[in-house]
């Protein structure tokens, strides 16, 4: 079967005329690491200034939407708490919606600030993350990890501090503890800490996780549907065919657009080149057969004349 080819976007009005929502992923569009993609301020307030609606979506949890807005003013770009969507919300969303604080339960999280400064906001009580860095399991005879019975969820997130006793503590809720949930941010495999070399994501967390209990994990980033869901519920839109889903990863963003009824916008800003796109090379693992509707080389080319 031939495949349909995504359409490099020559008209720059094609995209502008018929879309009236963006959501755009956050590392590979708007930024690469701490560094704003050039021109990418002027853009969007060049959309805002066209009346569109803009959300911020990242599969990256170590921070929280107040943490992202730092980020996001000090790249130069104002952008609201509200226009923002983190795994890490995404995770506390989910636990608001399945009523989780009802149940009195606690979370178990591996991962690193922004799960549990999302799960205050929602008034969920959390432990973990951080604050079991240097913690070791006393493996000595006789010698166990106490958990704490009251863990009703562990949330799996990006954790540079991962460890052996965070793994015990996790495996030990999640196999003992009855109708104990296991929530995973994102399942990005690798992930793009310096732009020297891919590193190893939050799949590896999730992967660890998974290989102590063989529990599959509730997703909550992308490409599951929660965000889109929550922003569609929240913001009353019921036609979803005049968002574009603009990413620069192919098993998460595009994924997530195609699956979810939006449009798709892949850039060439970050992970994924031309020749992969165009299958002129093979495609990385799981992104086989996905295809935007569009690409660009970063989003500048929404714009016409625009440097790119
Ligand atoms: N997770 C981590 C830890 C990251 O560092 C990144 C990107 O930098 C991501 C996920 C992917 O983020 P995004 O969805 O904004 O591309
Ligand atoms: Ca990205």
């Amino acid at each position: 079967a031939v495949m349909n080819k995504a359409e490099k976007l020559a008209v720059p009005g094609k995209i502008l005329d018929n879309v009236d929502i963006f959501i755009f992923d956050c590392d590979g569009v708007i930024w690469r690491g701490d560094s704003v993609i050039p021109g990418i301020p002027q853009v969007i307030e060049n959309l805002r200034a066209g009346g569109k609606k803009l959300f911020f979506v990242t599969n990256n949890s170590t921070k929280s939407r107040a943490g992202y807005k730092s980020k996001f003013t000090s790249l130069g770009l104002d952008v609201q708490p509200e226009e923002i969507f983190s795994s890490s919300f995404a995770a506390a969303a989910y636990l608001e919606q399945t009523n989780f604080k009802q149940t009195g339960k606690k979370v178990y999280i591996i991962g690193e600030k922004g799960i549990g400064e999302e799960l205050d906001l929602i008034g969920v009580p959390w432990f973990g993350a951080e604050a079991d860095k240097d913690n070791q399991p006393n493996m000595g005879s006789g010698g166990r990890v106490e958990v704490d019975h009251d863990v009703g969820a562990v949330v799996v997130g990006f954790d540079r501090h991962i460890n052996y006793y965070k793994l015990q503590y996790a495996q030990l809720c999640l196999n003992e503890l009855p109708g104990c949930e296991f929530i995973a941010t994102n399942l990005d495999r690798v992930t793009h800490l310096t732009d020297a070399q891919e590193w190893a994501g939050n799949g590896t967390m999730v992967g660890a996780v998974t290989g102590c209990t063989g529990r599959e994990p509730t997703l909550v980033g992308k490409p599951a549907p929660l965000m889109i869901d929550y922003i569609a519920k929240k913001y009353g839109i019921t036609d979803r065919s005049r968002i574009c889903m603009v990413g620069d990863r192919l098993d998460t963003d595009i994924a997530f657009g195609r699956n979810n009824g939006l449009k798709t916008c892949l850039t060439l800003s970050g992970v994924t080149s031309e020749d992969e796109l165009m299958d002129r090379v093979p495609r990385k693992k799981g992104t086989e057969g996905i295809q935007p509707e569009f690409y660009v080389e970063t989003i500048n080319d929404f714009f016409a004349g625009a440097p790119s």
